[in-house]
């Protein structure tokens, strides 16, 4: 096993432990705003939060980050928590942003009386206008110095829901001329009369998020404030709200960014993912062709794929764009050892084996996985009359046709060498049946002389008469554009694949007959698949996972 490089956040974290700070001071969050489902993105914060936790034996919260309750709901907090769980993290305590309302509304007041926070009445343009731009400094407002009086008062009318929207908000005395246009003065509260799911319509003003996460963290005790790079600008704001209400002998938590996730082909913001959802452009949050955990989950990941495919792709300081099948070589990689084969037929032609007798069946032994020794066996019936792949057969084929044609011998997986022998055709030319002949002597772990015999291919196939009719649902990427929200002119929605979803009829062994949903197949020389959820008494459901990379042979 190879010793692996530290990245650049357990540098941090061994230099600090090297320069005293002690290791069970380390604490750790994961902050989500409950407003969508998590996707893959965070999957890569929550591998590191998380991941860091679990090196140095530390506690990880989760923190909803919930102080915007115009966009915020329980459905949310709770498929978080299920997608967290399933990707296989423990966080140490469950805390929400707006448990500390009244310990932020008192900090706020407390820095009122300080002199270091006051409220403003202006409309949002004057506010902007005054703000200047980043070359140009900004000039203070008219109420930047009323009385503490005057300030504490009017604050307290907000919180009581005397004014409306709007009207006044609370910012934080700083420096109109910053040179970081984030400290020029910036929001700390608002005026919203809304109601909040979980504080219902107790408050009529809410915190701003910068103000919000930092006194958040202390109030945890997070020494490692992780996010991602847009913040960077934010961590001088982050380090003055903190140094308001500081005091000696507990922890100061830092703020520390890394490059966030970008995958190509597909959109990462919860605001679009939401409105693919609410046009019905997909069939929800856990639609399989969305880049969200409960997605990803439905489609067929497993959750040690995502964690591999995040330990892969690592944690840096530089943004980049990772390519989707990166994705998909995880999790194909993982199938591979765990997913039984089976045999399934997508796209169905009848196929009659001429000298086989009429009434006659056969139960063959199938190994389940080569890969994986205690996987066993399996018995599949064989008859007669089997289907296989319409594309497994071609009339006049080409010398490197490595399939069934006429005059040429293939194996049928599991069990006999056939020969092509006729077809029968429709009206229309079309082929309707194909005929063979097969060698009796020849059928799969025999022994016999005639099994060991080489034929150019090995074909899957089902038997008629035995098969299961199942609906397989067949996924190709939700977007045609590599960067479908990079385009300044281009609504990302104009970027939509018309054809990400095809709906087949599929027909599969009878060994199948009981799957549940969520188990995990690999279709002989197709692909990967998974049993949806929407398979219910007498209707199985299959979603494509990921196609295989090498068609096997045998
Ligand atoms: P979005 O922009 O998709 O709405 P967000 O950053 O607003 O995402 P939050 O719920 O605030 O979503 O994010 C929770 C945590 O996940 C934050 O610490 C955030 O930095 C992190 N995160 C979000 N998206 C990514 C990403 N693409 N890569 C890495 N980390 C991410
Ligand atoms: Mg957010
Ligand atoms: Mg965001």
């Amino acid at each position: 096993t190879e010793e692996k490089s530290l990245h650049f956040i357990e540098q941090i974290i061994e230099d600090s432990l090297s320069n005293g700070f002690p290791q069970d001071k380390l604490r750790f969050r994961f902050p989500p705003e409950p407003n969508g489902y998590l996707h893959i993105g965070h999957a890569k914060s929550i591998c590191l939060n998380f991941g860091l936790g679990l090196k140095y034996n530390a506690p990880v919260n989760l923190r909803f980050d919930d102080t915007n309750p115009a966009k915020e709901e329980q459905e949310y907090v709770d498929a978080i928590k299920e997608d967290l769980q399933w990707l296989g993290f423990n966080w140490a305590e469950e805390r929400y942003a707006s448990d500390y309302f009244q310990q932020l509304y008192d900090w706020a007041v407390k820095m009122i009386k300080n002199g270091t926070a006051y409220i403003d009445s202006q409309s949002s343009e004057d506010m902007a206008a005054q703000k200047g731009t980043p070359t140009q400094p900004g000039v203070d407002g008219p109420f930047r110095n009323r009385s503490v009086e005057e300030n504490l008062t009017l604050f307290e009318g907000m919180k009581n829901g005397d004014f409306e929207e709007g009207s006044h908000v609370l910012r934080a005395k700083i420096d109109m001329t910053s040179t970081n246009m984030l400290m020029r003065d910036p929001l700390m509260y608002r005026v919203l009369h809304r109601h909040h799911h979980r504080t219902g319509n107790d408050w009529k003003i809410y915190p701003m998020y910068d103000f919000a996460h930092g006194e958040s963290d202390y109030i945890e005790q997070i020494s490692h404030s992780i996010c991602t790079l847009e913040f960077v600008m934010h961590r001088e704001l982050y380090n003055w709200f903190l140094d308001q209400i500081y005091e000696d002998s507990k922890v100061k938590p830092h703020q520390y960014e890394f490059a966030r996730l970008n995958l190509n082909y597909t959109v990462m913001s919860k605001r679009k993912l939401l409105q693919l959802v609410q046009e019905n452009i997909v069939n929800g949050w856990d639609d399989p062709r969305m880049p969200t955990i409960s997605g990803l989950r439905r489609r067929g990941y497993t959750a040690a794929s995502i964690r591999k495919f995040c330990e892969i792709i690592g944690v840096a300081k530089r943004e980049n764009i990772i390519d989707f099948s990166l994705l998909e070589f995880c999790l194909r990689e993982d199938l591979n050892k765990t997913a039984p084969r089976v045999m399934a037929v997508l796209d169905s032609i009848k196929l009659v084996i001429t000298n086989y007798p009429e009434d006659k069946e056969e139960w063959l032994e199938a190994e389940n996985n080569q890969e994986d020794e205690s996987a066993g066996f399996r018995k599949v019936p064989f008859s007669k009359e089997l289907f296989i792949e319409r594309e497994d057969f071609l009339e006049d084929a080409p010398a490197k046709f490595f399939r069934l044609s006429l005059g040429r011998e293939v194996r049928l997986k599991n069990a006999y060498i056939i020969k092509g022998e006729s077809v029968i055709k429709d009206a229309a030319e079309n082929i309707t049946e194909i005929h063979v002949t097969y060698d009796e002597d020849s059928r799969s772990g025999s022994g016999s002389e005639a099994s060991q015999r080489k034929v150019a291919g090995t074909l899957h196939w089902v038997s008629i008469k035995h098969a299961l009719e199942t609906e397989v649902r067949l996924y190709d990427r939700l977007f045609i554009d590599e960067a479908p929200d990079s385009h300044k002119e281009k609504n990302f929605l104009e970027f939509m694949n018309p054809s990400s979803l095809q709906i087949v009829k599929g027909f599969v062994e009878p060994s199948l007959a009981t799957v549940q949903s969520g188990e995990k197949f690999q279709f002989q020389r197709l692909g990967y698949f998974n049993v949806d959820k929407d398979t219910a008494e007498g209707k199985i459901v299959f979603n494509k996972t990921v196609g295989l990379k090498d068609a096997w042979e045998e």
